[in-house]
């Protein structure tokens, strides 16, 4: 019988690269979304195209009873969830002195907050089914830092501790738990950067070249796979050398 994962902010960028990856190994996809409905729609045809089987649910994966109803939704009609794939992710800029509440409180809600809310309520069907991956995508910047981004460093650095923590309360329970951190991947997210910007990043990566969404998500598909059954609570860095662990 074919998986079924899900990916959250499945809409753009690495989530979208990580779904359709997911669709060509045969998964059912569930590919999440927060506003962007044509895009999602777009993702679940693409895979559909392909032979593969997906759909897209909106969720606000901050909402904890929204995720929870959207789980329930799944696992009910799929009978199973064996990936989740946290990669819904916002980020606010702002020095520290000019931080607005709303702007730190937007970015955790989101980031962090999202990540326990779906990791704590796939929990349960994954301990039934004895066994399950789950996948957080947090950031080179939760363990390095980074100037005007407190809000989101606290959140990444947080999916990290999320990650150990959980990893072993479900490591009895045959789940896997796991970070995947990201360096400077092109993306949405990385296109509002000026270009000085992202020359000054060029520097600071040993490779030399920016990484792509497709760099994240075969390192996703790796661990969803039985070959990574060992791994666990790990946090696994894909940043052309920008970090080195
Ligand atoms: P994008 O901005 O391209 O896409 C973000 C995705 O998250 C979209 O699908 C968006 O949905 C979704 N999303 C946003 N808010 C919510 C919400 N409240 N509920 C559900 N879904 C939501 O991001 P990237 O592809 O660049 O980043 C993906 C992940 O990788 C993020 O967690 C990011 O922090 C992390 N990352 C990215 C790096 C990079 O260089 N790009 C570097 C390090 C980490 P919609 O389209 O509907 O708005």
């Amino acid at each position: 019988m074919a998986k079924t994962a899900l990916v959250t902010g499945a809409s753009r960028g690495i989530g979208k690269s990580i779904a359709l990856k997911l669709g060509q190994a045969g998964y059912n996809v569930i590919v999440n979304y927060s506003g962007s409905k044509d895009k999602a729609e777009a993702v679940v045809e693409a895979i559909k195209t392909e032979g593969g089987q997906a759909e897209a649910i909106q969720c606000q994966v901050q909402d904890h009873e929204e995720v929870k109803a959207m789980i329930k939704d799944i696992t009910d009609r799929y009978k199973a969830i064996d990936l989740v794939v946290n990669n819904a992710g916002v980020t606010q800029d702002n020095l520290l002195m000019r931080m607005k509440e709303d702007e730190w409180d937007k970015v955790v809600d989101v980031n962090l907050k999202g990540t326990f809310n779906v990791i704590q309520s796939v929990s349960r069907p994954m301990i039934r089914q004895k066994g399950g991956r789950i996948i957080n995508i947090s950031s080179i910047v939760g363990s390095i830092g980074n100037a005007g981004q407190t809000n989101y460093v606290a959140s990444k650095a947080g999916i990290d501790g999320i990650t150990k923590s959980v990893a072993r309360e479900l490591a009895p329970k045959g789940i896997t738990v796991n970070s995947v951190s990201p360096g400077f991947i092109e993306s949405d997210m990385t296109d509002i950067l000026s270009d000085e910007v992202k020359g000054k990043m060029l520097e600071q990566i040993p490779l030399r070249f920016f990484g792509d969404a497709e760099d994240i998500a075969e390192t996703v598909m790796f661990l969803a796979s039985d070959k990574a059954r060992y791994i666990t609570g790990q946090t696994i860095h894909v940043n052309g050398g920008m970090y080195m662990g």
